[in-house]
């Protein structure tokens, strides 16, 4: 038996053939169909945002929202991230200026975006990284006192909450992904969540071609538009997925009945405030303390067919696609935390049992 990092959660299958029947009948498969609306304003609800877009996926949803934005210039954000926050920026024509992250929840660390801020910035793109909300507070404050806007990378935070708030509603906008590996999956999908109304029609002309009517293309844009099957997928999902993050919050419990405490092992643990969506299992491994690497642990896990990654390695700063092409800080800590961390397989079905056999492993 094989034991990857994720496995994609997906509803009973009668129940997406019930969900899809009428798609036999309208013979209306794509194009914000009647699946992609409900699915639009199911979503809306349950993420407790303003205003929500889909997208094809998350990727297309962060190109799309920087081009609505009209950003230009540059953009600060971490290089602890998947290759798409960085790849999206630079696609959009803007230049990544790296922030380096807090040690702690491997967020953007606020205190040292002052410092890159020049008149060519235009927006602050964080990562609410593993699930970890950001300091928007302060992040905000910042935003407002220059003028900039702020998008996060959501990708990873859907349904988290912090108090009453849901977590894709801060900043000008978020980008949510629904990915096939992610919490909650349309197999592949993303969306913007944003608050100001005149980015709705924006949105829907970046994904549509850059058409408002028939005859008029005001922008220049591509098709990044969500289908109707997988939409139904989402409708079918979302009705599951509190009980899928329940699950996923006990094998996290048991990975820290294991692991924590121990020297040299630092686990993820949630945030203060914060209700998790359990996304991840990031832990940082100390070798000299704990006495075995990063990578030797992955190496004994695969040979057990188990099978963690390195999320996130290397920084994105790092991508041989940049290479001489931006001014680069030094980001230390984001530098330590890519070398020396490992996300351990996590997913609504893994037992207990394999927990312990994972943990096992580790702690021989
Ligand atoms: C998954 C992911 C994306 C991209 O989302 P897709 O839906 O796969 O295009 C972007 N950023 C982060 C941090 C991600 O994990």
């Amino acid at each position: 038996m094989q034991i990857n990092v994720t496995r994609s959660s997906v509803a009973p299958i009668e129940e997406y053939i019930k969900e899809i029947e009428p798609l036999w009948e309208s013979r209306w498969l794509t194009n914000m169909g009647v699946k992609h609306n409900e699915l639009e304003e199911k979503l809306r609800e349950y993420l407790s945002v303003k205003n929500i877009s889909l997208f094809t996926n998350g990727h297309l949803a962060l190109e799309s929202v920087i081009a609505a934005l009209g950003l230009s210039g540059e953009a600060i954000t971490t290089p602890f991230t998947f290759a798409s926050t960085t790849q999206a920026i630079v696609r959009c024509g803007l230049t990544p200026v790296f922030c380096d992250i807090k040690p702690g929840d491997f967020t953007i660390d606020p205190d040292k975006i002052e410092a890159l801020i020049t008149e060519k910035t235009s927006a602050i793109i964080p990562v609410h990284v593993y699930g970890n909300i950001c300091d928007v507070e302060k992040i905000e404050k910042i935003a407002k006192k220059h003028n900039l806007k702020v998008i996060y990378d959501a990708a990873h935070a859907f349904g988290v909450r912090v108090g009453e708030k849901g977590a894709a509603d801060f900043g000008d906008a978020s980008m949510l992904s629904f990915h096939a590996t992610k919490v909650f999956n349309t197999i592949e999908g993303g969306a913007v969540a944003y608050h100001d109304d005149s980015l709705t029609d924006k949105l829907r002309m970046q994904k549509n071609f850059g058409m408002e009517t028939q005859d008029s293309y005001p922008e220049v844009a591509g098709n990044a538009k969500l289908d109707e099957f997988r939409a139904a997928m989402g409708l079918c999902n979302l009705r599951h997925v509190d009980a899928e993050i329940e699950k996923r919050g006990r094998a996290v419990k048991r990975y820290i009945e294991r692991l924590d405490g121990i020297d040299g092992v630092k686990v993820w643990k949630p945030q203060i405030g914060v209700k998790p969506n359990y996304a991840y299992f990031p832990v940082l491994f100390d070798k000299d303390k704990f006495g075995k690497s990063r990578d030797k642990i992955a190496a004994e896990l695969a040979e057990n067919n188990i099978f963690a990654r390195k999320y996130f390695y290397p920084i994105t700063s790092e991508l041989e696609c940049y290479a001489g092409r931006f001014e680069v800080q030094p980001t230390p800590n984001a530098k330590h935390a890519a070398e020396n961390i490992l996300t351990l397989p996590l997913y609504a079905d893994l037992t207990p049992d394999e927990v312990d056999m994972i943990c096992d492993i580790i702690l021989l």
